[in-house]
């Protein structure tokens, strides 16, 4: 399998070589070359599988450089019991991302178990095994740098802490993440997990990473990395849980379903979308966004027009907050029929943060074969479908994953499953739950407290050459 660039001028390259990369060096992002088929005999013998089976039998179409045997104990270690313990509502956690039914034809599909309580961790995971094999087998090292706003940060800083070769060094605001985050983050006292609260806003921070990423003398001498969502093994492992969530909501393979995704990089739905075209059976992948809409505009209208931060609101369901989606050129590349010309065209418009508008194109009459069908959720909403999730179908829901079902009960279909991915626990996102329910959300027992535990950061002023300086003083 060779993974090749959506704008074209990058040579192809294998799993391994992208997996510790983020942007191809054409600007673009990569993609495997075509799409393995899922025949139905496989998808037949698929169905009974664990979810670490299921992982291997997916994610080794797509890795081809890894030996079978090492692949397959990375990921056994990776999806267990005991890294995904935080089940609720009765789920079992052998099934690492158990569904519960809401009602007839309604169900979550729980992607929120892991250490961190958001879906990052499903692939996050994964990232951390997998960038401490290749790490040791090319005795090589990393030191990934990031901002993080609240759930990137922690899933990274799980998934790394204590792995050889790796250090983190992630930038939050000072002061804007919820106590619960705070502590979630800074509570870590691995020896390669370094956390720097900046005195300023988030974009503060994502300017500061991106004026070290800049600094190709600085980058290269102090091997700085990222593990954005752009990255293509994230998305990956993404995929696996569309096959376990179609599985547990169906009988059969004659079935089709529709997953509703609160979204915000387009990371988790374009993950769906490549299931899809594998040839899973989802009729329908309905996308949610929050007030911050520029995705459902855009499957409204044909009309994508990233915004500018100034534009960006501050929700409530604050992980989907985003101007821009990243992984959406990825989405574009195939509904253009993969051609690298019109994408250059057309993120040459975006890269200046002009819109572009695919309404009079051809590619836009193709759209409805790509299943996708999009809805909006404000706060007010929120509240409502967190009180209705709670009173007519008994569970308490996270802000984001109450966006998605928003959506879903908008886009659902006579006697066809409707699943609505989880992705966070409301113990995550105290104030609103209280807000909408005027209690408070459960906590997984072990994070009781989690609050009064000693915290390791550093604040700093948001300047550049004073983090450079942290890191040469610690790699
Ligand atoms: C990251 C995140 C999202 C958005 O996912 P994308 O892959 O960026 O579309 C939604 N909900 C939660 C809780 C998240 O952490």
């Amino acid at each position: 399998m060779r993974y090749i660039s959506t704008r074209g001028h990058a040579a192809p390259q294998s799993f391994c070589d992208i997996l510790l990369g983020g942007l191809a060096p054409d600007g673009g992002l990569y993609l495997p070359e075509s799409y393995p088929q899922i025949s139905r005999d496989e998808l037949d013998a698929w169905r009974g599988l664990s979810y670490a089976d299921l992982a291997y039998e997916i994610l080794s179409r797509f890795i081809d450089d890894i030996p079978a045997a090492d692949l397959k104990a990375i990921i056994a270690k990776t999806y267990t019991a005991a890294v995904y313990r935080h089940a609720r509502n009765g789920g079992d956690t052998a099934q690492i991302t158990p569904l519960t039914r809401l009602d007839d034809d309604l169900y979550t599909l729980e992607l929120s178990n892991g250490p961190t309580l958001a879906f990052k961790d499903m692939a996050m995971q994964l990232l951390g095994n997998l960038f401490e094999y290749v790490l040791d087998q090319r005795g090589e090292s990393i030191n990934i740098l990031g901002a993080t706003s609240g759930d990137t940060g922690s899933a990274a800083e799980y998934a790394m802490r204590g792995k050889h070769n790796v250090k983190v060094f992630m930038l939050s605001p000072d002061g804007k993440m919820s106590d619960f985050q705070r502590a979630q983050m800074y509570s870590l006292s691995d020896a390669n997990i370094f956390n720097i609260a900046i005195t300023g806003m988030f974009d503060d921070a994502q300017d500061m990473v991106k004026a070290v990423a800049n600094d190709a003398a600085f980058k290269a001498r102090y091997k700085i990395g990222a593990v954005n969502s752009i990255n293509w093994a994230r998305v990956a492992a993404q995929i696996v849980y569309y096959f376990k969530g179609y599985f547990l909501a169906t009988r059969t393979n004659d079935e089709q379903v529709a997953f509703a995704v609160p979204s915000g990089n387009f990371g988790n739905i374009c993950a769906g979308h490549i299931a899809r075209r594998m040839g899973l059976p989802i009729a329908r992948l309905a996308l949610a966004t929050n007030e911050n809409d520029v995705l459902d505009e855009f499957f409204k209208s044909g009309v994508y027009r990233p915004r500018t931060s100034l534009e960006t609101s501050v929700t409530s369901s604050p992980s989907m907050d985003i101007s821009k989606a990243s992984n959406f050129e990825r989405f574009i590349f195939d509904l253009v029929g993969r051609d690298p010309a019109v994408i250059r065209e057309l993120w040459a418009k975006v890269d200046q943060g002009q819109p572009f508008d695919l309404a009079a194109t051809p590619y836009w009459a193709r759209l409805p074969s790509f299943g996708f069908v999009s809805g909006k959720s404000a706060h007010a909403d929120r509240i409502n479908t967190i009180r209705l999730a709670h009173g007519r179908y008994g569970v308490m829901l996270d802000t984001h994953t109450a966006d998605g079902l928003k959506v879903a009960l908008e886009h659902r279909l006579p006697g066809m499953p409707m699943i609505v991915l989880e992705t966070a626990q409301p113990a995550k996102f105290e104030a609103t739950i209280r807000e909408a329910l005027g209690t408070e959300p459960v906590r997984p027992a072990e994070l009781a407290g989690i609050e009064k535990l000693p915290q390791h950061v550093v604040v700093m002023a948001p300047d550049v050459e004073a983090v450079k300086r942290f890191i040469v003083e610690r790699v």
